[in-house]
């Protein structure tokens, strides 16, 4: 592009009252802005004293000492002082006293040294003094402050959340945001994956939760589903030939509500054709490995870990396990057996982990420990406990069953020394190894090896491919319907279903699920098998899933993928648990935009043109 200098002199020159400046002039581009600054407010520093200067921010506060004012300005780059006094003109010292909080101002004046310097504020060497000051929005006083710590409760934050948005915290998380999603771009695009959307009203997908519907105007009495995720057309687009996809894609799930979930979120969605597991696993610890890098400056030039689901269960008793501490499982089973205490001869299964250090553990800490495992989300009947006194001697909640060198021998069997404590839990398999997953997270909390700034990533393989539900009898697709089988496993669809394995992994990362995806099936008629497996008949599958296994009759690639929940992702990146902080406008627990007072009742009309009613039943 050809830059005609002349012509822009000229076309600055027809504005009269705004000035501008000509910045960013590199391979012919040229960004023309209005001046309504020169800096922002994050950005003057000794280097720039006796410039004179225009800077337009919030007012953060203004404090009067009678002889002199001093204004803190501040914008998302940073704060910086003002400072009105008698040399100052009359009308910015008229204007400077009528200023309150979030006042909008523009300012002009000269960059001179502070006297008190503020060693923890980047601007803190210098202060403007001021020649010039115009509102250039005034403002209610704000419901809460807007400072890095609050006085706002969450409820007051979330309905004026806009000015929320204004604090620090948020401003930091925002831009990790945007940088995170800048970097899966860069990434990405450096492998060849094109950037591709894929629609909003669809079709319902089942992916384990219930879908939003949307009622269809031009088609009365019909719905359109928001997508839990582009599954179906990312896999459409792998039969089209658009071999590397993605998309930072907005997914939606009409579920309970918690800290890490919200009923829209964000995805970087992915799917690759001609691939095999590894083939994703390592294009996708690359990206992982990138963003640790580029975001955090963590450098982790290391394979990841892997480990089957069914070694992660027995070791950790969860598919995400935190790895960042050991205190892995014992298995007793075998061995605490026999010995008349019926809680563990009746047991299916009886595990142990070691609390390293632990044998001080007062009565109330491990009542408190009982009590946890005992909760109904946890489910344990109880909790045993052996003492490893540091003069040798062992004691525990069950000496009256076993002697002392039962004890001894088990704890040999745990690994355990003098000076930790053995916590054991017994039951039925499946519970017991969640509760004690659960206690193992509980203890590497308190003990502090849950530390936030250490990362330990791992990838989780081998998922079964199918859940049995013992409610409703029937089995549930354990990732997603369109999941492959390992080939080794298909002959098990007619004899032991429940113990396929999948061609599934999920990435995870300090205890968090942090992505999951699989190698998909491609082939209709097996397809059609999995569609049976899960109790579709072949005219419910065909109805809901005949555009799939059609387009698989028309030469579709072996494909597979993965996708990141990215607002997890950034949060696990700025060191929080919740992901709300990471989502510029998030719903509350109960699924409500209480800024914006959404969900809310349509007009007559509007029903009326959806052929709709609205009939309330009462709900126990
Ligand atoms: N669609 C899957 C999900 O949302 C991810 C995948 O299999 O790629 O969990």
């Amino acid at each position: 592009m050809e830059v005609d200098f002349a012509k822009i002199i000229k076309t600055i020159g027809k504005f009269e009252n705004e000035t501008f400046i000509i910045v960013n002039f590199q391979f012919s581009i040229v960004n023309l802005i209005i001046m309504y600054r020169t800096h922002t407010c994050g950005e003057l520093r000794a280097g720039n004293l006796n410039e004179t200067v225009t800077l337009a921010g919030w007012v953060q506060k203004a404090r009067d000492l009678g002889a002199m004012t001093f204004i803190d300005i501040r914008d998302r780059y940073g704060i910086t002082q003002l400072v009105v006094d008698e040399n100052s003109p009359e009308d910015v010292k008229r204007t400077a006293s009528s200023l309150g909080r979030e006042f909008v101002i523009q300012v002009t004046g000269r960059v001179v040294e502070r006297s008190a310097k503020n060693p923890k504020m980047p601007t803190g060497d210098i202060e403007i003094a001021i020649t010039g000051l115009t509102v250039l929005g005034a403002a209610d006083t704000p419901p809460f402050t807007i400072e890095e710590n609050s006085d706002g409760g969450d409820d007051l934050r979330m309905k004026y959340r806009y000015l929320d948005l204004r604090r620090p915290p948020l401003q930091r998380a925002m831009m990790l945001r945007h940088r995170m999603a800048q970097s899966v771009r860069r990434y990405l695009d450096g492998h060849g994956f094109l950037e591709i959307e894929t629609p909003f009203l669809i079709k319902d997908t089942p992916e384990g939760a219930r879908a939003f519907l949307v009622p269809s105007r031009m088609n009365g009495g019909e719905f359109y589903a928001l997508p839990q995720s582009p599954q179906t057309f990312k896999q459409l687009l792998m039969v089209s030939g658009y071999d590397r996809y993605f998309q930072i894609v907005r997914c939606f799930r009409d579920e309970d509500l918690r800290a890490d979930r919200q009923p829209e979120f964000t995805q970087i969605d992915c799917e690759m054709a001609f691939v095999e597991q590894e083939d994703v696993l390592e294009i996708f610890e690359g990206m992982a490995k990138y963003l640790f890098m580029e975001t955090l400056g963590v450098d982790m030039s290391y394979k990841f870990p892997r480990i089957t689901w069914h070694e992660a269960m027995e070791r950790y008793g969860s598919d995400k396990p935190d790895i960042r501490f050991g205190m892995e499982f014992r298995n007793l089973t075998a061995k605490a057996k026999g010995s008349g205490f019926t809680v563990f001869d009746s047991a299916e299964y009886i595990g142990a982990i070691v609390a390293e250090g632990c044998a001080a553990y007062t009565r109330k800490q491990i009542d408190e420990l009982t009590e946890f495992v005992k909760r109904p989300q946890v489910g344990a009947k109880g909790l045993v406990w052996i003492r490893m006194e540091q003069d040798g001697t062992v004691k525990s909640s069950i000496d009256k069953f076993f002697t002392p060198e039962q004890l001894a021998s088990i704890a040999g069997e745990c690994g355990a020394k003098a000076g930790d404590m053995i916590f054991i839990i017994a039951g039925d398999r499946k519970q017991s190894l969640s509760a004690l997953g659960d206690l193992r997270l509980e203890l590497g909390g308190r003990l502090g090896l849950r530390d936030k700034s250490v990362f330990k990533p791992l990838w989780v393989i081998d998922f079964p491919l199918l859940e049995w539900d013992e409610e409703t009898k029937r089995f549930y697709a354990m990732h997603h319907p369109f999941t492959s089988p390992k080939t080794e496993d298909i002959p098990l669809f007619d004899t032991d279903p429940g113990n396929i394995r999948a061609n599934a992994y999920d990435f995870v990362v300090n205890g968090v699920e942090i992505g999951g995806g699989s190698i998909r099936i491609h082939d209709s008629a097996l397809q059609a098998k999995m569609f049976e497996v899960l109790g579709f008949t072949p005219e419910s599958a065909e109805s809901q899933f005949g555009f799939l296994m059609s387009a698989f009759r028309y030469g579709a690639p072996p494909h597979g993928g993965i996708a990141f929940g990215f607002d997890r992702f950034c949060s696990l990146f700025g060191g929080s648990d919740s992901i709300r902080d990471y989502i510029a406008f998030p719903k509350n627990n109960s699924g409500r935009d209480v800024m914006i007072d959404a969900p809310s009742p349509i007009t007559d009309t509007q029903l009326a043109e959806l052929q709709l009613r609205v009939v309330k039943l009462t709900m126990n």
